[in-house]
């Protein structure tokens, strides 16, 4: 899939370019006010992902600098530079990732072997999230990579996409004893970290994989069955609920209701792309 242009998904990303105007004053004790100011403005709103670390801003600072004494390229090609928010993005989920620790925060730690924490493009515009991780999953600290990760690859893969240009992620992120349902404590304690990671990824479209994930995101007790195929919303972002693999390999007459969900969700990110 081809990058696109992002200006509706990321306005806090694109705010940093309010310097143009501290560019025109060419004065570069203002600029760096004028950043730092905007960098703790946003910071203060709850932002987690600008680069608000002294040493990026000390980057950024020096490379408005250098291009405003060059004179040759608009401060704005510094702030729209899509490595800088991939660069914040990463970081931001580090950082999410070093907040979790080593987590007890529920019973579920109690059997794990490993946390699992989701893998993929930082930038992706599709998320797929499922409700938790099984055996392979704990083993390998990596979200579906058993049987029912292999069937997710391969509808990725069809759909003309690479498995890393997404990004994937469970709501629960330690595995259930016995791959059984997560419980509603342990989804209520977890789901923030899920949440985190949308926050900072802002994919286009959510897909949600089986009724666990569904449920919980969208905060609804209706059946998956009646839930799939059509897009609801979460905190702003479109969500496609669909059949989980796991179901799917139970089921395989149900595969192509799930390949149906799935073009939906192409032609939702093309609609978005044109805009
Ligand atoms: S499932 Fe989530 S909340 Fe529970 S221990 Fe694991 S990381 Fe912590």
């Amino acid at each position: 899939m081809g990058r696109k242009t992002r200006n509706e998904k990321a306005p806090l990303a694109r705010q940093p370019v309010t310097c143009k105007k501290v560019l025109r004053m060419n004065n570069h004790t203002v600029i760096r006010d004028e950043l730092l100011k905007a960098m703790t403005f946003y910071r203060e709103l709850g932002f987690e992902f600008l680069p608000s670390k002294e040493e990026v801003i000390h980057t950024l600072i020096a490379g408005i600098t250098t291009k405003n004494e060059k004179g040759s390229e608009p401060c704005n090609q510094v702030a729209e530079s899509p490595g800088a928010y991939m660069v914040n993005k990463k970081q931001a989920l580090d950082a999410l990732r070093d907040e979790i620790g080593d987590c007890q925060r529920c019973r579920l730690s109690n059997g794990r072997k490993n946390i699992v924490f989701g893998e993929g493009s930082v930038d992706a515009d599709i998320m797929f999230v499922g409700e938790g991780p099984g055996r392979d999953e704990d083993i390998q600290a990596r979200p579906f990579v058993g049987t029912a990760g292999k069937l997710l690859t391969n509808l990725i893969v069809k759909l003309g996409i690479k498995r890393d240009e997404v990004y994937i992620a469970n709501i629960v992120k330690c595995r259930p004893p016995g791959n059984r349902n997560p419980e509603e404590d342990e989804i209520s304690t977890c789901i923030p970290f899920v949440a985190r990671q949308i926050e900072i990824i802002q994919p286009r479209v959510i897909v949600c994989l089986g009724r666990i994930a569904a449920q919980a995101l969208l905060k609804t007790g209706k059946p998956i069955s009646r839930l799939r195929g059509d897009f609801l919303d979460f905190n702003g972002i479109a969500v496609m609920p669909t059949f989980h693999p796991a179901y799917l390999l139970r089921n395989p007459k149900d595969k192509w209701l799930t390949w149906e969900d799935m073009q939906k969700v192409l032609e939702k990110l093309k609609n978005i792309a044109e805009q």
